[in-house]
């Protein structure tokens, strides 16, 4: 018998002996930097040829660690080891399996600061984000382990008389996960540990921007005894390796996380049935978001302010959740206006390795070049009202930017930024506000800050997004309580942390015995 699920609670900084912990712990991963992570290949380490240097974004000259290369034929290499590993794996009992969970979960439990201190020298994660990244990763473990004990002996049928039906789950076979930079350790974890504990073997790529974080959960599973070729760690290139993967004629699934622009790709290359290839591939995409939070006039003003500026500026905007646009009713835009550029201009922008910043670095040169555009861009669509520059000598730093009067189809209100800048939009009623919420491709998450219960209920029938917050920021969603996943071009709506969830890496069988 477990325990209750109850998800892993967040560390209070403002205690002065969790301050120092992670101090120690940060002291601690400074000492390890710059390491060599091999490859994973039916738990062999291998040290290829080809690597890539994880750098701190806060500070570019700082290597996190250098971590080798698949190329095709490793990759290949990897597929073989973690077919072979199927034929055992699929079999084993699923409480043995959702065991492992439970022991990388005290794992990473006990060494939770060391993990965060991880995120924050591999991510640019300022404190409170990297903890709950970890917080989220432990989460994901315990909830899908127990899950699993729930589904492991199906569900229940009827059978007449003379006849004994069952209907249960088994596994897929091997899944290629495919993970972002933004939620390193979290998404990472979770969608690699949804696939296992369901009696899959998995490759995981994950992000070129943050591999060691995920090495480092490569060697807990093990230390959780993992048995070998069940989880392979195969860093490389989309191009080189993400495509042949996702090509491959034994690929059973992907579940993918990142942009939409990748997404769409590997959802048809999936698609195409291959030589020698028995099944269709099944597709689980995490892709992008445009999401919107929304102001009545009869509301809250201060937290209207507030949930505006934590949902588009929490860890520097880089999550497909941030609320990279705010719809405002006209009876109290100027006043929220003002408010949330009081706030914004609070907010310190620095090193995440300072306890008091709220804003470290966007991810790379890349992502950097990419919001400085979309801010030129803002210049021309809307009024400039903080922020606006950047400092990438050091770093990739990017000031906190709002824009103002931008204008509901705008690119700056459609195109997803993925970074720190917020445009503003002024809407004449409430039906004007959910005109915009909904005019996007996308359909992931929404707030509505209102008081007024009529609106709040047609909120919930007509914002189409597949996470809608009332009264609060529309980022944050906890494993367990509130599933995440989108509707339209955010994905397709597999719902990380959800009783839904794991059903989607299995397929039912129904046995029927006449006597
Ligand atoms: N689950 C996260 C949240 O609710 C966002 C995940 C993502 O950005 O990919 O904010």
């Amino acid at each position: 018998m477990v325990t209750a699920y109850t998800h892993e609670p967040f560390t209070d900084f403002t205690k002065e002996e969790n301050k120092r912990a992670f101090q120690e712990a940060l002291a601690h991963v400074n000492t390890e930097l710059g390491q060599e992570y091999p490859l994973v290949i039916n738990g062999e380490k291998i040290i290829s040829s080809v690597k890539v240097q994880s750098i701190n974004p806060a500070k570019k000259a700082e290597i996190i660690g250098t971590v080798s290369m698949a190329d095709k034929q490793l990759a290949e290499q990897a597929m073989q080891a973690a077919l072979t590993a199927f034929e055992t794996w699929k079999t084993t009992d699923a409480a043995y399996r959702a065991n492992i969970l439970f022991r990388s979960a005290a794992i990473i439990r006990r060494r939770k600061h060391e993990f965060s201190s991880w995120l924050v020298k591999e991510a640019g994660k300022p404190w409170r984000e990297a903890d709950a990244d970890t917080a989220e990763a432990i989460d994901f473990l315990e909830y899908y382990a127990r899950q699993m004990l729930e589904l492991k002996n199906g569900a229940p049928v009827n059978s007449r008389s003379g006849e004994q039906n069952v209907f249960n789950y088994i596994p897929l076979g091997v899944g290629i996960v495919i993970s972002p930079f933004n939620f390193p350790l979290a998404i990472m974890a979770g969608t690699v540990v949804a696939a296992l504990v369901t009696g899959n073997t998995v490759l995981l790529k994950p992000a070129e921007t943050a591999p060691v974080v995920a090495a480092k959960f490569v060697e807990v599973m093990e230390e959780a005894g993992l048995p070998a070729g069940v989880l392979n760690y195969i860093p490389g290139r989309g191009a080189e390796i993400g495509d042949y993967l996702v090509e491959h004629p034994k690929t059973r699934f992907v579940s993918f996380t990142g942009s939409r622009a990748v997404g769409c790709r590997i959802y048809e290359r999936a698609a195409k049935v291959q030589e020698g290839q028995i099944w269709l591939k099944r597709i689980i995409a995490e892709m992008g978001g445009k999401d919107t939070v929304l102001v009545d006039r009869d509301t809250n003003l201060d937290l209207a302010a507030s949930s505006i500026v934590y949902s588009a500026f929490g860890f520097s905007g880089q999550k497909c959740s941030a609320g990279s646009r705010a719809v405002i009713h006209q009876d109290v835009y100027d006043v929220v206006l003002e408010k949330v550029v009081e706030l914004t201009e609070t907010l310190f922008v620095g090193s995440p390795e300072r306890a008091d910043t709220y804003m470290g670095p966007v991810i790379d040169e890349k992502a950097y070049k990419k919001i400085m555009d979309y801010i030129e861009i803002g210049k021309e669509e809307g009024r400039l009202m903080t922020g606006g520059s950047g400092n990438d000598e050091n770093g990739y730093f990017i000031q906190p930017t709002i824009f103002a009067d931008v204008k509901e189809n705008d690119r700056l209100m459609q195109e997803e930024i993925f970074g720190p800048v917020v445009a503003i939009c002024k809407a004449t009623d409430f039906d004007h506000m959910m005109a915009i919420a909904n005019n996007t491709d996308y359909g992931l998450t929404g707030a509505l800050i209102s008081n007024n219960r009529d609106y709040i209920d047609r909120a919930r029938k007509e914002f189409h997004v597949g996470n809608l917050y009332i009264n609060r920021g529309c980022t944050g969603a906890i494993v367990g309580y509130q599933p995440f996943g989108g509707f339209n071009m955010s994905g397709t709506d597999s719902k990380a942390g959800s009783p839904d969830y794991l059903l989607l890496h299995m397929q039912g069988q129904t046995t029927s015995e006449a006597f």
